[in-house]
């Protein structure tokens, strides 16, 4: 047949191991040698193909910024493409709910949107080719006995009895099929390779199966639909693109990307297959992603716990931490598992410049500064981030009772424990030395007051002149000046480190993946949050206003992440492990 078949990604370049070790990125390569050799003329062509039958995960974005990086790269287009060819499934939500999300990356496919159903006619007109090429056939097998037909690894397939019709019954039934002769399942049209070909694949494939469903865009005017491998590679063929590139369980399927093309002897872009993100502690599957929001496991795609672009978003992580992420996690040919503390790493490292600090108590403990007079308060200076001091001071109100967390004092301290205990003095940030001379308890025992001291000297957190060192620092709030606020924790949404590994990965589900501080008390500042503004509590977090729930006067809190960095910790440890 055609003798200028592209070949292989993996086997034009003998350099395999090399890339392997340098992640940096192996497509490059062939991007480069295909530049090179002119190629497609020197063009970078790429595409996002969603199918719009979910919402888009983290899984999603790393394909995104591939695809859009590598045009952006090499001065070339990516086009964003709805692979829209299954009308049980899809609907015009996930389609809006895509665009919304990839826009949000921060990517830009300017005018070029595209949809596979815009396709359908020519779709079909290259399906009645492949049927007068003698290289397709309309099989009246039913869907059991065709599967009974293809055989399995170790057996070659069946021929169907109706492999050899003439083209021309050929062609009358595969238009009464779109002409809606016949029932759902009673024949499709398939592909004429080799039903003993060792690539199961490649034993005959449908290419167009009966559907009797409106479509969300083409409506009743369709009831026959294209497989995905035959949509697929001829929507890159008519958008001239030049890497396809797909997840590593589409190896399989390259050869009938190039069959049909090279059968059809159309323009011929070369798919490259690339390793899926997974990621630890959640599920990067949108047939399980579903599950979890039919099922009410959470609040619908967008819900904070959720892995997707949507959910992500609405706790507060920003485009340019994901972008980092997928940049930092690279590209490789083999699967693995990303620890989700790498996301959570990238998240803290863009805020960490750019979020204001504030001081929140999340637990509130009542503490009574017992020298200190009734009544009187004082503006103490706070920097509002240590990392850029053009972000500036504010003024934080400070009085006789205060708030400090309930977890930063302990009765009987261990020995690790540094923070307040009976007699014992900390600094409160900004503030002054404290020192706890008595304790309250309620009818439980449970401690509800502290009754401190505070020394005049150490004004503003300073040492005083007698040089004493304290070992704890602690945020606190004012409780005249406080305001109140939902604050929102989240912890992963799963327990085990790869549910999507287990029986029934609903089982490992983590009941406590969403905790409320319902009395969190804030200080004034935090008046100006409105929704969608990150702050740092101090020693707490990153945290984010809901942009949802939160009104003007009325902010809901969500942690985006915590202070502690365990991916740093991880990457100690590898390097000190070698
Ligand atoms: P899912 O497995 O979540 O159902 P999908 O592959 O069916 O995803 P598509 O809408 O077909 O979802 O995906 C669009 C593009 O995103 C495809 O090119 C696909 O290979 C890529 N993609 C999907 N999941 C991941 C992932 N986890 N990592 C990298 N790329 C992905
Ligand atoms: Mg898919």
């Amino acid at each position: 047949m055609t003798g200028d078949k592209p070949k292989s990604a993996y086997e034009d370049d003998g350099a395999a191991s090399d890339r392997e070790a340098a992640p940096v990125n192996f497509i490059k390569h062939i991007i480069d040698k295909d530049i090179q050799t002119g190629k497609y003329d020197g063009h970078v062509t790429t595409r996002f193909p969603p199918e719009p039958n979910g919402y888009l995960h983290i899984g999603h974005a790393k394909s995104i910024c591939l695809n859009f990086g590598l045009a952006e790269h090499y001065g070339g287009i990516c086009h964003l493409r709805f692979d829209d060819t299954n009308p049980l499934r899809e609907n015009t939500e996930y389609v809006e709910s895509i665009i919304e999300d990839v826009r949000w990356l921060g990517f830009d496919w300017k005018d070029n949107l595209y949809y596979a159903s815009d396709y359908f006619d020519r779709l079909y007109t290259y399906a009645v080719q492949l049927i007068r090429k003698k290289k397709a056939y309309v099989d009246s097998l039913s869907t059991d006995e065709i599967r009974e037909f293809r055989g399995t690894l170790n057996e070659p397939g069946k021929k169907s009895p109706y492999r050899d019709r003439p083209v021309e019954e050929n062609l009358a039934l595969f238009e009464k099929m779109a002409a809606g002769a016949f029932e759902e399942g009673t024949c499709v049209l398939r592909a004429k390779i080799d039903m003993a070909a060792p690539n199961i694949v490649m034993r005959d494939p449908t290419l167009y199966r009966i559907r009797k469903k409106s479509h969300h865009r083409t409506g009743e005017r369709w009831c026959v639909y294209p497989m995905y491998d035959f949509a697929h590679c001829l929507s890159d063929s008519i958008e001239k693109i030049t890497h396809s590139l797909c997840t590593l369980e589409f190896v399989n399927n390259r050869e009938l990307y190039d069959w049909i093309l090279d059968a059809l002897e159309v323009y011929h872009p070369q798919q490259i297959e690339f390793a899926r993100l997974n990621l630890s502690y959640t599920v990067l599957s949108k047939r399980r992603l579903i599950q979890l929001v039919e099922e009410g496991y959470v609040n619908g795609w967008g819900d904070p716990r959720m892995p997707t672009l949507s959910g992500l978003r609405r706790r507060g992580y920003t485009p340019g931490a994901i972008r980092k992420f997928c940049d930092v996690i690279g590209v490789a040919r083999r699967d693995s598992m990303v620890d989700i503390s790498l996301l959570e790493h990238c998240q803290r490292e863009e805020l960490n410049v750019s979020a204001p600090r504030v001081m929140a108590v999340l637990n509130p403990l009542r503490v009574v500064i017992e020298n200190y007079p009734d009544g009187e308060g004082e503006m103490l200076e706070a920097v509002n981030n240590p990392e850029d001091a053009s972000m500036g001071t504010r003024n934080v109100p400070f009085s006789r009772v205060i708030y400090i967390e309930k977890e930063d004092f302990m009765e009987e301290p261990p020995k690790k424990f540094f923070r307040l205990a009976p007699d014992r003095e900390v600094r409160l940030r900004y503030a002054y030395f404290i020192r706890c001379r008595g304790v309250i308890k309620d009818e439980h025992g449970e401690v509800v007051e502290l009754r401190c001291t505070y020394d005049p000297e150490t004004r503003g957190g300073n040492t005083p002149p007698d040089g004493r060192k304290v070992k704890a620092t602690l945020h606190w709030v004012s409780e005249r000046h406080a305001l109140s606020a939902p604050v929102r924790l989240y912890d992963h949404l799963f327990r085990v480190e790869n549910p999507q590994a287990a029986n029934d990965f609903r089982g490992h589900i983590n009941p406590a993946s969403l905790t409320e501080a319902a009395s969190a008390k804030l200080e004034p500042a935090l008046k100006d949050a409105r929704p969608g503004m990150h702050y740092q509590f101090e020693r707490l977090g990153y945290f984010y206003t809901d942009p949802k729930e939160s009104t003007d006067d009325h902010p809901v809190f969500n942690r985006v992440v915590t202070l502690r960095d365990t991916w740093a910790k991880i990457r100690k440890k590898q390097n000190a492990g070698g």
